[in-house]
């Protein structure tokens, strides 16, 4: 198990454009299971490699149904709307309100390389569509609705 240090909003990496994989190797594979031993350890549902300085077509997602691994992800398909409180490592202590499709579909390669489909509604739609921003250098917070609040002042 190795985690990996998590960069935060302010940090340039996090705006960059990630390349795309073009094949899979060992060095790609340890950052794979860094970046699900990662997000355990914080408690997330979702990361993406450019969250830990890699720029690399790479995030992997858990909502507690298990390890999802994202190659090369790309939305392909989308439904509905939902608007939900979300956060993200990358901004600790903080959440915002953001609207998202309620159901997504994502064109994505397995870590075999294989292309599949995954199709995500409700928590699952937002995570993905969340990572695949990553991976594009953008975060979650252009899209708050009523700007960024602290996770603190919920439980008062
Ligand atoms: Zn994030």
């Amino acid at each position: 198990m190795a985690l990996r240090k998590i960069r935060e909003m302010g940090e340039e990496v996090l705006t960059k454009h990630c390349k795309e994989v073009t094949k899979m190797n060992l060095r790609t594979k340890l950052l794979i299971n860094d970046l699900f031993d990662t997000m355990y350890e914080a408690g997330g549902v979702g990361l993406a490699a450019p969250q830990v300085g890699i720029l690399k077509r790479i995030a992997v997602v858990d909502i507690g149904d298990g390890p999802i691994v994202l190659i090369n992800p790309e939305i392909v398909g989308q439904d509905g709307e939902q608007t939900g409180e979300e956060g993200c490592l990358s901004v600790p202590g903080k959440y915002g309100i953001v609207t998202r499709p309620n159901y997504v579909k994502v064109k994505t390669l397995t870590e075999g390389m294989e292309e599949v489909f995954i199709e995500g509604e409700e928590l699952l739609a937002r995570a993905l569509c969340h990572e695949i921003e990553h991976l594009d250098g953008k975060l979650y917070v252009e899209l708050a609705e009523d700007g960024l609040h602290d996770v603190e002042d919920e439980k008062e």
